[in-house]
């Protein structure tokens, strides 16, 4: 069968882009293999093959390295004035608008997840590099009061060859985090898409040159773990930005210790959602299935805890599962879909495992909504109530469409499971009594609360976790940290000019 027969819902010139990836044909050099060696991506609604995507060896990620730490030197980007890189940002955003239609099918079909959560991921994608476009004119350096025989002033420049490694759920949403803040500052890029979804990171390198953005200042190496490991051991690198699992971050992290680089990890989550009595009931359950069910579960903010106050709990359940019963689980090209499938076997297996394991402690299982398809990795949103806190299914990140239940009698109670974990990325509230929203807040240990609403992402609000889900913050003003470093200045002004 080949690649366009199974694919029927794809266009002509989709399917045919497609076969030029498999190919190992792309319209930029700065797509790093020679596409000796290839592996399926699968569409997991399907499990058919969407391309055979060529893998970087060792000679393509060194060589990626050289030419963006080349692009550094000569300055073909980094010395550009900034209106000149704000301009070239801007032209990529319109050219990921002017194929916007495109990027989303791509996206949907390699992630699995439903085509509207795919335009709102593309959307995304264009305000991130229109916030960061706006950047490259206001990033300042300071004038600093020294002793007056000095001027000392700090400038703020580019950290030089950055790399960024990302996961398979959003994934062109994630590499815009790291790619349009580093490019706003002048820096070059050495990208590695997870193997999982890498076609959506693919087509955007090809857009990076027809936007203009010179040859080397950024490149795709493609290909599984080992690329990345590979990638991040390189001498010529300044700095790691790495979104995906902790014990993958924890590796990464070893790797920069051997050539001390900066590194900011973007890590894994088990995040709680807790609801109060007081709470608007019914917007509580849309925010909570929204947090959970989003992605198939497949979210590093995935509210994956839910904790209720006791007087609440069970009307809670039962309008969380009544809501939830309406959800459409399948393909992520049929329009009704609400939710799509889990990305791998693997990935499912997983899940599957834990609610195995979680029935045999005694739990109750509650799978609500319909799964409309024979084939794809397929799981139903499943609630799992009666656990103790301390049991794994609610400690670690399973990843997936399950929401595990727990409850609460007071303010602290509610405060102390929902940090009960080792991870700290995000929480919600959900609470009209005045005053609450702002002392839960203060008590979570989490990178972000939200509180009666969940899930909000843009690019002015700064993003990271604490604990076990990483450091470094992402968007908003917290890259002109992460991707510039200050340099300071100082003249010694006293007395020769006026002899
Ligand atoms: P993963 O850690 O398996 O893979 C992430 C990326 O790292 C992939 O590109 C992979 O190929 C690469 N990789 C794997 N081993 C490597 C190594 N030794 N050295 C360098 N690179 C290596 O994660 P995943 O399964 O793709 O993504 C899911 C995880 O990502 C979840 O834990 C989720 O919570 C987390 N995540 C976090 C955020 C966040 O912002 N905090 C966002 C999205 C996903």
């Amino acid at each position: 069968m080949t690649i366009t027969d199974a694919l029927p819902l794809i266009s002509p010139t989709l399917a045919s882009w497609l076969n030029d990836v498999s190919r190992g044909k792309f319209s930029t050099p700065d797509i790093a293999t020679s596409g000796e060696i290839a592996y399926p991506v699968l569409d997991p609604g399907t499990g058919r093959t969407l391309a055979n995507v060529p893998i970087s060896n060792s000679d393509h990620v060194a060589r990626a390295v050289r030419k963006a730490r080349a692009a550094m030197d000569d300055g073909r980007w980094s010395e550009q004035d900034p209106d000149y890189r704000e301009a070239a940002l801007l032209r990529l955003a319109a050219l990921v608008e002017r194929d916007f239609d495109t990027l989303v099918t791509l996206e949907a079909v390699d992630t699995g997840k439903p085509r509207a959560e795919a335009a709102l991921d593309i959307h995304e994608v264009t305000l991130v590099l229109r916030y960061y476009a706006g950047w490259c004119t206001k990033v300042t350096g300071s004038t600093i009061a020294a002793p007056r025989q000095f001027a000392a002033q700090t400038i703020r420049e580019a950290v030089g060859v950055c790399v960024a490694i990302t996961p398979w759920n959003y994934p062109l949403p994630i590499l815009m985090y790291k790619l349009a803040p580093a490019l706003a500052f002048g820096n070059s890029i050495v990208a590695k898409p997870s193997e999982l979804a890498p076609l959506s990171s693919i087509y955007f390198l090809e857009l990076c040159s027809e936007a203009g953005i010179p040859d080397g200042v950024v490149s795709l190496v493609l290909g599984p773990g080992e690329v990345g490991a590979d990638l991040v051991s390189q001498p010529g690198i300044d700095k790691i930005s790495f979104t995906g699992s902790t014990t993958t971050g924890k590796a990464i992290m070893r790797a920069a210790a051997e050539h001390p680089t900066k590194v900011t990890l973007e890590l894994g989550g088990k995040s709680p959602h807790i609801v109060f009595a007081s709470a608007d009931l019914d917007a509580a359950v849309a925010g909570v299935a929204a947090g959970i069910w989003t992605n198939a579960g497949q979210v590093c903010v995935a509210g994956s805890r839910l904790l209720v106050e006791e007087s609440v709990k069970e009307i809670f359940i039962q309008k969380l599962v009544a809501f939830t019963d309406e959800y459409h689980v399948g393909h992520a090209l049929d329009d009704r879909s609400m939710m799509g499938p889990m990305i791998s076997a693997r990935q499912l297996e997983k899940a599957q495992a834990t609610i195995t394991e979680a029935q045999k402690s005694g739990a109750r299982i509650t799978t609500a909504g319909t799964v409309h398809s024979e084939v794809g990795t397929f799981l139903a949103p499943t609630i799992i109530d009666g656990l103790d806190g301390s049991h794994a299914a609610h400690q670690e990140e399973i990843f997936g469409p399950v929401l595990t239940v727990d409850s609460f009698g007071s303010e602290d109670e509610a405060a102390t499971r929902a940090n009960s974990t080792p991870f700290g990325l995000a929480a919600g509230v959900w609470t009209d009594a005045a005053g609450q929203s702002t002392r839960m807040a203060r008590k979570l240990n989490a990178g972000t609360v939200w509180v009666n609403t969940y899930g909000v992402f843009h690019p002015t609000l700064p993003f990271g976790g604490t604990k076990a889900s990483g450091f470094g913050r992402e968007l908003g003003e917290s890259a002109v940290e992460a991707y510039t470093q200050t340099k300071t200045i100082v003249e010694d002004i006293a007395g020769r000019g006026g002899e």
